[in-house]
């Protein structure tokens, strides 16, 4: 799933996300319940009408943009105060506000509320972490379920209803780096019987092989009928890995992020566009890629577009960058399908 923070995956326009085969792109909560405002969305129809989105969106909680931009926030059972990242100003989220926003934005799936345990994490702050987050999804999950019929889904840009469409809501495994406290949650959240599950708190400084244990203790405890998300991975490879693992779902603002520093993820390996070597290069960027900027430009323009920093820099790199992590989960989708077959 592509990151779209501000109901834009950066650089890229929502056609040329569609014409690459994205069929699910995630929004931010926190980003958009500060500007433009969930009840500016609402009020226009939701996220979808409002970005001009028509296929599958997520919204995350808002929790981990909580507690990664605001150094001063101040938790407590009822909910985590913060400041604006913006201007300043205070704000106080809950489980069931998270819901309120999540429902006015009106996304297909929105997460339960946690609260992201860092690296490293004493086991002590690590238990004391998974009980608000287990907490929080208890009430996430009753305030969802009292609310979710209050989802506006209007129409798309040419008329078109949303029809049959539902919200749902996933919970997420949080435990930090301890096996035992990750099988406690996933079995607890399994009770609750949410849509489908999500194992948070990956890929935030911990050692890789770490993050691959994880995974391999919460995932054959998570009903195979539901999606399995993790959230925030992660490399080519890794993502292939997971995938053959059993993960449904994964996001990462890699591809895109990576892709405005210059960075490409090719059949090759991974390419720094910025280098000198690439200034006359005629090849494609990525020779066995088939996508619009593989077609069309060579290393040598891409290079020049960076060092001029031209606003199409941006643009070519992420189409590329996306192109190739979506072409990985097609050829792993298929290889799997063939296998089932
Ligand atoms: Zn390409």
């Amino acid at each position: 799933m592509p990151v779209g923070t501000q109901g834009t995956v950066k650089a890229v326009a929502q056609d040329v996300l569609e014409s690459l085969g994205a069929e699910i792109i995630l929004g931010n909560t926190y980003h958009l319940y500060l500007r433009p405002g969930h009840e500016a969305i609402r009020r226009m129809c939701g996220l979808h009408r409002f970005m001009s989105w028509p296929r599958a969106l997520l919204t995350d909680s808002g929790g981990f943009q909580v507690f990664s931009l605001n150094a001063l926030r101040k938790v407590s059972d009822d909910g985590v105060r913060f400041r604006s990242h913006l201007d300043g100003s205070s704000h106080f989220f809950t489980p069931e506000h998270s819901m309120e926003v999540q429902i006015a934005l009106g996304a297909d799936i929105a997460m339960a509320f946690d609260e992201c345990t860092e690296y490293p994490a004493e086991r002590g702050r690590a238990e004391e972490s998974l009980r608000l987050t287990m907490a929080w999804a208890r009430r996430s999950l009753d305030h969802f379920r009292a609310h979710r019929d209050e989802v506006v889904w209007g129409n798309d840009r040419n008329g078109e209803a949303f029809e049959g469409r539902t919200q749902s809501l996933f919970g997420i495994v949080q435990g930090g780096m301890f096996g035992d406290l990750r099988r406690q949650c996933a079995e607890r959240l399994v009770e609750m019987d949410f849509d489908g599950y999500a194992i948070g708190g990956l890929s935030v400084g911990e050692p890789r092989e770490l993050t691959l244990e994880m995974i391999a203790e919460v995932l054959p405890l998570l009903p195979k009928d539901k999606p399995r998300y993790v959230m925030g991975v992660g490399y080519p490879d890794e993502i292939e890995q997971y995938a053959r693992m059993g993960v449904d779902m994964m996001d990462c603002v890699l591809p895109t992020r990576a892709a405005r520093h210059g960075l490409l993820f090719t059949s090759e390996g991974r390419l720094n566009i910025k280098n000198k070597q690439y200034a006359e290069d005629q090849a494609p960027p990525d020779p066995a890629c088939n996508c619009m900027v593989c077609r069309r430009y060579s290393r040598a323009y891409l290079r020049h577009l960076m060092q001029a920093g031209e606003a199409l820099s941006g643009t070519l790199n992420t189409i590329h960058n996306l192109a190739y992590y979506l072409s990985i989960m097609k050829r792993v989708r298929a290889s799997l399908q063939s296998q089932d077959g």
